[in-house]
């Protein structure tokens, strides 16, 4: 019969656009993430709009963000791979927390449908970079011998309302993720973050580059 004609007004209504004026820490950096990625996009050689964008676009971003990291990650050979806080100096690479990845990760994909894209063709969801951000945490839990809590059980939105489409699953571990400036703020916040970096950031971020 034709009583049992889907009502559409059962769905729920979009949520209204958030108070202009006052961005919560997580909106804003959600919206500076975004405006980062798409000058990202820009920039891109040979050029990359978002329709195009893939999971291996997204885990070159991530691998682009690794030359502005702050984190320590020791290889395997050196002497301290392992320790958390070495007693001396080594010349292993500086890179983006797992914790800090993982939560920009959250917004970048919150932000991609919260801007009109369909779910579905969200690159941030994909599954290529579920499995490089697992590879980047078990591989500096070894290397820095800092185990990455799992907190399974909870999964009650930790962000304000406009997080609607959820971090990544391991989102909520990331806040438990030890450590100087990890899973707080932002990667693309500490742009740039030493003198050392800074020039190459400046030439990456207003000239042409190429990976
Ligand atoms: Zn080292």
């Amino acid at each position: 019969g034709d009583a049992q004609q889907p009502v559409a007004l059962a769905v729920a209504p979009p949520q209204p656009p958030p108070p202009q004026q006052q961005l919560s820490r997580y909106e804003s950096q959600k919206r500076r993430d975004w405006n980062t990625f798409l000058q990202y996009l820009r920039n891109h050689r040979p050029p990359l709009t978002l329709a195009r964008c893939s999971g291996a676009h997204v885990i070159e971003f991530l691998k682009y963000l690794d030359q502005f990291g702050k984190t320590k990650v020791h290889a395997s050979g050196c002497a301290h791979y392992g320790q958390p806080s070495p007693p001396a100096p080594c010349p292993c690479p500086l890179r983006q927390a797992w914790g800090s990845l993982d939560a920009l990760i959250g917004r970048l994909r919150a932000a991609y449908e919260e801007s009109g894209h369909a779910p579905e063709s969200n690159p941030f969801a994909a599954r290529a970079v579920r499995i490089y951000l697992r590879e980047v945490r078990d591989g500096q839990a070894k290397a820095r011998g800092i185990p990455y809590e799992k907190k399974k059980r909870k999964r009650t939105p930790a962000l304000p309302a406009g997080a609607a489409g959820e971090g990544t699953s391991s989102s909520s571990a990331a806040a438990a993720v030890p450590g100087r400036g990890e899973g707080g703020d932002s990667p693309t916040r500490d742009l740039p973050p030493c003198r050392i970096c800074f020039p190459t950031y400046v030439s990456v971020m207003y000239t042409s580059f190429a990976l």
